[in-house]
């Protein structure tokens, strides 16, 4: 067997790779590999599964996050992909993999944060899978949704013209995590000293407590707004706008000065040398939701609160590119994870 190393095709590369072989069957699967989440046919409604894996010491750090926060967004992170399909989730599965290390009272600790979130986001808790693991904590949640078949909303459906969406802001989440990092350092230096967060509330609650936007998702209801294409904004906003122009054939223009940010996530870019548009667009985790609207329904969008006209779509050919606030045209590259 050859050995060649998965860096060689990275995330997307590598997702595509191991699935290609696998053709559709089933007439009820609508949506299979490549979407936020894969759709089935059920009838007058459509079901919708997302899976995510949390693996500690990659996508978490038990030394600054406490269980509670970990149960809550590891389920939040999945809700949010059935969001991002126009849909409203109503089960979940949670799968968790650990060492002896943890005991009755932390895993106790873990189930309070995804009840919590249970709760907030009205979906019951309807099965898993327990093991142990010679190592660490893993924790695999499975969201099921559902949607009406002709409000799903998936990646591929933006045309050129159609105006970029984005709610809240981007790049805090980002900015949070580089702060719990750089207390973790000085810690693991000098354990004697206690952790300054700098009163930084905003930016370390972005990170370690996210809400998926279920207001947004009731708000197009409410208004009759159906975005043309949607993802949840995970990997940063390149890397998830290059997603909805790849599968919709399309290219993009961003403007800087219309990407949300907050002017705590300024300040603190600042602090750590770094330009908040870089956070914004390659930071990641701020679960907001990136959607795509023909032009016809600005008016709509216009009176709805937390929701930013950020550029639009154009042709292929013209490239997914930031307009920066300067003037200059920068082209904008997915970046995904690159290495284990
Ligand atoms: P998201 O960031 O929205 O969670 P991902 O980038 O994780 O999406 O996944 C993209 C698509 O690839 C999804 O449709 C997901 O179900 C699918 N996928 C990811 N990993 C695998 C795998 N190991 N086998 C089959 N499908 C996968
Ligand atoms: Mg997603």
């Amino acid at each position: 067997m050859q050995h060649t190393d998965v860096n060689t095709l990275g995330e997307f590369g590598l997702i595509e790779h191991l699935t290609r072989d696998f053709p559709l069957r089933q007439p009820s699967t609508l949506k299979g590999v490549g979407d936020d989440a894969a759709v089935i046919d059920n009838g007058p409604f459509c079901t919708v599964v997302s899976t995510d894996m949390l693996v500690e010491g990659i996508h978490f750090d038990l030394a600054y996050v406490p269980l509670k926060h970990l149960g809550y967004k590891s389920v939040v992170v999945n809700l949010s992909d059935i969001y991002a399909m126009n849909a409203f989730p109503r089960q979940i599965t949670v799968s968790i993999a650990m060492s002896n290390r943890f005991s009755v009272e932390a895993l106790e600790e873990l189930y309070a944060g995804i009840r919590a979130a249970c709760d907030a986001y009205n979906v019951d808790l309807v099965g898993g899978d327990t093991c142990s693991s010679p190592k660490g904590l893993t924790i695999s949640i499975t969201a099921v949704g559902q949607c009406e078949k002709e409000l799903l909303t998936y990646r591929n459906g933006a045309r050129p013209g159609d105006l970029i969406c984005i709610t809240g802001d981007l790049g805090a989440a980002y900015l949070g995590l580089q702060l719990l990092e750089r207390e973790k350092r000085i810690w693991q230096e000098n354990p004697g000293v206690q952790p300054d967060l700098e009163n930084q509330k905003y930016a370390v609650g972005r990170q370690l407590k996210p809400e998926a936007r279920r207001d947004m998702i009731e708000a197009f209801r409410k208004n009759e707004l159906k975005p043309t294409a949607m993802i949840d904004v995970s990997d940063g906003l390149a890397s998830d706008l290059f997603h909805i122009c790849k599968q919709s054939g399309t290219g993009a223009l961003v403007e800087e000065s219309g990407v949300p940010i907050h002017p705590d996530t300024q300040m603190l870019a600042l602090k750590f040398k770094l330009d908040p548009i870089t956070c914004a667009l390659n930071g990641g985790e701020d679960y907001e939701l990136l959607f795509t609207i023909d032009p016809n329904d600005a008016e709509k969008v216009k009176y709805l609160p937390d929701i930013y006209i950020a550029g639009e779509i154009l042709d292929a050919k013209d490239g997914i590119k930031l307009n920066t606030k300067g003037g200059n045209l920068h082209e904008l590259k997915a970046q995904g994870w690159v290495h284990f």
